[in-house]
């Protein structure tokens, strides 16, 4: 039976092109400042990288798993993306979200499982006027573990002292977020946006 329902945040619970658009920005210039080098050279480092790495991911590798590659740690990243912009000025409320969340949240325990930072999280969750709903918010910051690895979601489950076949993840990508879930035994469903959820029934 399920008990939980566990979201990744960007991608599933709002999809905005603007801040897709803002993290990659922030990813060229966080390069550019730590290895010194012109704002177009890290662009294109990144992107060869981006390309490279989608052949093994067989979906769009997150920025964070990126710049990790390039020795950039993901707190100084975090940091930099946390000063180069707010999510706050690209996303409004999500009313229709807000509406299938409040119906969700009378059977289940709702969460939030995001490779994203603290700040990040809170300003987005505050801008699509979600952030009272979640019972717990895991983000990269609660246990210094990054998805798709398989401990981010363990620690996860223990912490919400349930099993993993009593949680139902819904995320955007499969390498990310839909195969390690699988894995430790959730049920999983994937979406192209918020939209997916406007009228989920979880039976
Ligand atoms: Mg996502």
């Amino acid at each position: 039976m399920i008990k939980v329902i566990i979201f990744d945040l960007d991608g599933t619970l709002y999809k905005s092109k603007e801040i897709a658009e803002k993290f990659a920005r922030a990813a060229h210039y966080t390069l550019s400042k730590f290895k010194n080098i012109p704002l177009d050279d890290a662009r294109k480092l990144i992107e060869e990288k981006r390309q490279q790495m989608e052949k093994e991911y067989s979906d769009s590798v997150p920025q964070t798993l990126i710049l990790n590659s390039f020795g950039i740690s993901t707190e100084s990243w975090h940091k930099e993306n946390i000063d180069f912009f707010d999510p706050r000025d690209y996303l409004t409320k999500d009313e229709k979200l807000k509406k299938s969340l409040d119906g969700l949240k009378k059977r289940y325990r709702l969460t939030v499982l995001t490779n994203n930072n603290k700040i990040q999280t809170e300003r987005t969750l505050a801008a699509l006027g979600l952030n009272a709903l979640f019972d717990r918010v895991y983000t990269y910051n609660s246990f210094k573990l990054l998805k798709p690895n398989p401990e981010f979601f363990q620690k996860a489950v223990e912490d919400l002292n349930v099993e993993p076949e009593a949680c139902f993840f819904i995320g955007d990508r499969n390498s990310v977020d839909l195969e390690p879930a699988k894995k430790l035994g959730m049920l999983t469903y994937k979406v192209k946006g918020p939209e997916d959820i406007y009228d989920l029934l979880i039976e």
